[in-house]
């Protein structure tokens, strides 16, 4: 089996979690930007947090035959602070020049607030103005819906976005058909408590087809699983799909969608 992991806050796991990933088939693991638990108190704490993301982080992957990516931003649950988002927003171009950069993310909503939406547009026209994909984090539960109709206008409002080049993450079963509907690529993510289980992605993929859809574990802080995507692989492989269908869902469209990055697309060739 071989994968991509779209999505795994790295920084918040033990070495032990690298290991894992290589040995079940990873062959890249990307890391969104994050909340880290706390709020940081400045935007010095988010330079230092982009400097573990470009430079300490794809060194410890690396030790184990990982490439490491990322995607950087100031993430939407410390976006009430319009003024500090500012200041990290202004701090990003400077690392968009780093090997391991992806693009402006993981922006959105947590609780669908005014300050978050004028921050969620400042970072939609720094990915615009710096021609970045952009991944996008989904509110939690109640405030999913509501949410991911309101980036979804924010994106659509912005002419100079390409759906084709914008992921939308952390859909379910209410959220999935708008995303895709719309042109947009969406992500599935597997946790053991919230968000989505491998059994209910893999119904996902039965109802709506596998061509703009990826899967990952967010694994993270909380609890969380760093191997969920290669055990929804296994489900999908108890449930009768083929080992090709398998590996264009865990390999091959995460390469397809990142493949648009050009430093994602030198990762690629090397391995072909
Ligand atoms: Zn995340």
């Amino acid at each position: 089996m071989r994968y991509i992991e779209p999505h795994a806050h790295m920084v918040s796991r033990v070495t032990d979690d690298y290991h894992d990933l290589a040995a079940a088939g990873c062959q890249a693991v990307c890391e969104p930007a994050f909340w880290a638990g706390f709020d940081r108190s400045s935007a010095a704490g988010f330079y230092d947090y982009f400097c573990q993301l470009t430079e300490h982080e794809p060194r410890r992957a690396a030790k184990f035959g990982l490439a490491h990516y990322c995607w950087l931003c100031i993430n939407p649950k410390e976006s009430e602070d319009v003024l500090l988002a500012g200041e990290v927003v202004s701090l990003i171009p400077k690392f968009l020049s780093k090997p391991n950069v992806l693009g402006v993310g993981e922006i959105g909503l947590n609780k669908n607030s005014r300050n978050e939406l004028k921050v969620l547009e400042m970072h939609v026209d720094l990915a615009a103005r710096h021609q970045q994909l952009i991944l996008v984090h989904t509110p939690h539960l109640e405030d999913k819906h509501k949410g991911t109709r309101l980036i979804l206008d924010v994106l659509r409002n912005d002419r100079r976005i390409q759906p084709e080049r914008c992921i939308i993450d952390h859909v379910e079963e209410h959220t999935i058909g708008m995303v895709l509907a719309a042109g947009f690529w969406a992500g599935m993510t597997l946790y053991p408590e919230t968000k989505c289980t491998g059994a209910r992605a893999v119904d996902m993929i039965e109802r709506y087809g596998s061509d703009r859809l990826w899967m990952n574990s967010a694994c993270d802080w909380g609890i969380s699983v760093p191997l969920a995507v290669p055990y929804a692989a296994l489900e999908l492989r108890r449930r009768g799909h083929s080992a090709d269908a398998v590996d264009k869902i865990i390999y091959q469209n995460p390469r397809r969608f990142l493949g648009q990055c050009p430093n994602f697309a030198k990762l690629a060739a090397v391995n072909d």
